[in-house]
């Protein structure tokens, strides 16, 4: 009886030419509270039927449960898609400003992620050695982990060290033999650093923005889109009129003007938020209880919050960071709540390593007056636009890969309900939470 369901299954996926990496159970979310990432009102007692790693129903009211199929039962539950974090820095390939690759410090970090929901991480800056074979684990589903892209090295972003995945451009000349080794990588989005010495509008560099138009020729010759960190609003302002296909900050050094608002809204190049990583800097200064959250707790060890809470605090406020941020970060927040205003795609973007910052990143949205409805579209669909995957990732509609989160209370309600996760499905598959390695799961194991 088993194998003949078995072999019903193998056929359902090879009629709907579905390549899952095995043999999942289809997966029935039943009477829940539907928010599907489009920007669509929540629509309660809808149903969900998973099949393969594709969502093949969705419904307004009850689907009959096939046979074998694994029910979860959504009432009083909240159903949004995976949430999608255009910018981090993995940890393990990077430290001190030297290329590493320790894995014993990547996969509890992905942990985090799937742990607080995020089931697809964006790298924007890493060892390429380090990063692209863990993304193609992930692809193979030899780890678990949210699904991974990622853009290797930050071309022109060293500041003489390798933070943030830089290397070093020698001229212009030595540009396009640096995006090729990406190429060559096959990574998933070119990241450009336009943005003061040592960066594509350095010293060294002339002819920009021409140089920018033909790096995204280039790479997009090549299927790949170019992504660029930025600091201020000119800069913006030109990588904008020179073609960039999205934007890897916001800007932070001072507020758009109306009409490059307009602009970007109407041209359609999404940009990846980063208010977190600069909000840190500025409010750890004064007040660390915001790594005291039962997700922090849980998710990341107490040496490394203490480390976040004594050494890093100590640093950012000796060092005079956190006092200058803190005008940059009213700029920051500001920029996103006028972008989103304008129309302009917003895209869930932390700059940070671990999920519950992921999350921090959309409380600033709250704080910058973004509806939370528009805040799980940002963190959803806009991320997937983001990534030009928008086709496979970001919403719940028939046909979509099935990475979804079922929340247990509502997320356009409160913005800490996002944290409130109760089952993360990448894939098709229903992620075990409890066999993350993770400081929650290790708790009374010794
Ligand atoms: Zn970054």
């Amino acid at each position: 009886m088993i194998a003949n369901l078995k072999r019903l299954a193998v056929l359902g996926a090879v009629v709907a030419g579905i390549s899952g990496p095995a043999l999942a159970s289809d997966i029935l979310i039943t009477d829940v509270t539907l928010i599907d990432g489009t920007g669509a009102p929540p629509l309660a007692g809808a149903s969900v039927l998973v099949s393969g790693e594709r969502i093949a129903l969705v419904s307004p009211s009850d689907i009959r449960k096939p046979r074998g199929a694994i029910v979860i039962k959504g009432k009083g539950k909240y159903l949004i898609p995976g949430l999608i974090d255009t910018h981090i820095h993995l940890r393990g390939g990077t430290e001190r400003g030297k290329f590493i690759n320790d894995r014993t410090l990547a996969i509890p970090a992905l942990h985090t992620f799937l742990y607080s929901g995020v089931t697809t991480v964006n790298d924007l800056g890493n060892n390429p050695e380090f990063i692209f074979p863990i993304r193609d684990d992930e692809r193979a589903a030899r780890i678990v982990s949210p699904r991974i892209f990622a853009a290797g090295n930050a071309i022109g972003f060293p500041r003489r060290t390798a933070e943030g995945g830089g290397v070093q451009i020698t001229g212009r000349n030595d540009v396009r033999g640096k995006i090729d080794a990406m190429l060559g990588y096959k990574a998933d989005m070119i990241k450009i650093v336009y943005d003061g010495t040592d960066s594509l509008r350095g010293e060294m560099v002339d002819g920009f923005p021409g140089l920018v138009r033909d790096i995204v020729h280039h790479a997009n010759d090549h299927g790949t889109m170019v992504t660029a960190h930025i600091g201020g609003r000119e800069d913006f302002k030109l990588i904008l009129d020179a073609g960039i296909n999205t934007f890897a900050h916001a800007p932070i050094r001072d507020r758009l003007d109306e009409a490059t608002l307009k602009s970007v809204a109407a041209r359609r190049v999404p940009i990846s938020t980063t208010a977190v990583v600069f909000s840190n800097i500025a409010r750890v200064a004064d007040d660390t209880s915001w790594l005291d959250t039962p997700l922090f707790h849980a998710t990341l060890d107490e040496k490394t919050l203490e480390l976040q809470k004594v050494e890093e605090r100590q640093r950012y406020r000796t060092s005079g960071m956190s006092e200058r941020f803190k005008p940059l970060v009213d700029n920051m927040l500001w920029n996103l709540g006028a972008l989103h205003e304008a129309g302009a795609i917003l895209a869930l973007g932390s700059d940070r390593t671990y999920g519950p910052m992921s999350l921090q990143e959309i409380e600033l949205y709250a704080k910058a007056g973004i509806p939370l409805l528009d805040c799980i579209t940002i963190a959803t669909r806009n991320a997937a636009l983001y990534l030009g995957r928008e086709h496979d990732l970001g919403t719940i509609a028939r046909g979509k890969l099935a990475d979804l989160v079922l929340l247990d209370a509502d997320p356009t309600a409160n913005v800490a309900n996002f944290a409130t996760v109760n089952t993360v499905i990448k894939g098709g598959q229903i992620i075990d939470l409890k066999a993350l390695d993770l400081p929650v799961n290790r708790k009374g194991r010794k």
